[in-house]
Formats: C-alpha cells, structure tokens, sequence
C-alpha cells in the first residue's frame, strides 16, 4: 500500500533561521524564490513580537504547498498540468503548463507562483526527486533547529503521527475543505515569572 507522505512542522523548533529557504533555493533552483516562506506569527513586521513587555509572544510559520487531499489547483487547471501522485503529492509537470495561472488564483495557500522569467508556474513538490532515491526532503535535512518531520500519515507508528496525536497539531484554512497533508505543531504556552 503507498503511504500518505506528510510534513508535520514543530513551531516550538522553528527560530525562523530561514534555513528551510535557502536549501530550497539551492535544491530546486526556483526563478521566483523559495517554494517555501517562513512568516512571522506576533507584530506586524518579520521577527517583531506582539503583545506589551513582559507578555510578548512570537513564532514562525513556514509556509508551503499543502499538498492538498482534495486540490483545488488541480480542478482548475485546463492543461492537466497538476496531477496527484498516489503517494499524496501534489506535482506540476511544467511541460503541460502554459502559464495561465488559473492555479495561482484558486490556491488559498498562496502556494504557487508565478515565473516571469519562465512564463509557468512553480510550487514544492516536497524535493519529490529526493523522495523517489529514498531521500528525505532537503529542508528537512537543512532544518538547524530540526523542526521539520517527514513520514507517512497513514502509519499510526510513524513520528509524524505520534507528533499529530501527542502535540495538538493543526493545520491551515481547514475551511477551505482542501484537507492538507503539511501539520503544525503550536508552540507552547511560555514560562512566566
Ligand atoms: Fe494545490 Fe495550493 Fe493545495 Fe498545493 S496548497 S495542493 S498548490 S491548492
């Protein structure tokens, strides 16, 4: 039976290093920046926090393809250009798309993106080449605070579900009935004096 590959990303682990986007850079060599985007959760600009002194809060959330269950990207797509791989991901096969950008608009992840050096659009497909040599994905590898997990979700043993059922993990837009395979860990509650 293929597995349902999944990312379950730690916000306790994430210090917002932007190590993540750089090996995404290096790995996939994308002409419109990292697939990957590591936004800030607190004030209103990167790395400020919100809240007053001492109650400031702040964390970080990388953001990526979700690799939806049920994709909205695809549905759209008049090309075919976006299929489903029976392992879960979602891909683009770049030689279909004629960079209509119909996908751009239904995405409400904001995952894919367009190239104007190119024409086409781009999106993670979760280092899928890495995937298929039994690798693992290059920002999981990269992570210097190790907070990116990789594993199948449809495997009860598995780290990625141990953290799903043990940390309250959560993942984003569940209104959008895109049902994603990217989790949250949230970060704890702080320490107080
Ligand atoms: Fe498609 Fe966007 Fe879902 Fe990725 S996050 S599968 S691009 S709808």
């Amino acid at each position: 039976m293929s597995p349902r590959l999944c990312l379950v990303i730690d916000q306790e682990r994430c210090l917002g290093y932007e190590t993540c986007t750089v090996s995404c850079r290096m790995e996939n060599s994308p002409t419109v920046g990292p697939r990957i985007r590591v936004e800030t959760v607190g004030g209103e600009g990167k790395d400020t926090p919100a809240g007053h002194y001492p109650n400031l809060r702040m964390a970080f959330l990388p953001r990526l393809c979700m690799h939806c269950t049920h994709p909205p990207c695809i549905e759209v797509c008049p090309t075919e250009a976006i299929w489903k791989r029976e392992d879960g991901l979602v891909l683009l096969d770049e030689g279909k798309c004629d960079g209509c950008q119909a996908c751009v608009e239904a995405c409400p992840y904001g995952a894919i993106l367009y190239s104007p050096k190119t024409g086409l659009v781009e999106k993670c497909d979760l280092c899928c080449h890495r995937i298929d040599l039994g690798l693992e994905p290059f920002c999981v590898v990269c992570c210097e605070g190790q907070a990116i997990h990789f594993g199948d979700l449809d495997d009860p043993t598995s780290q990625v579900s141990k953290l799903i059922a043990t940390n309250g993990a959560f993942t984003l837009m569940p209104e959008a009935g895109t049902t994603p395979s990217i989790y949250y860990c949230p970060p704890r509650e702080p320490r107080r004096l």
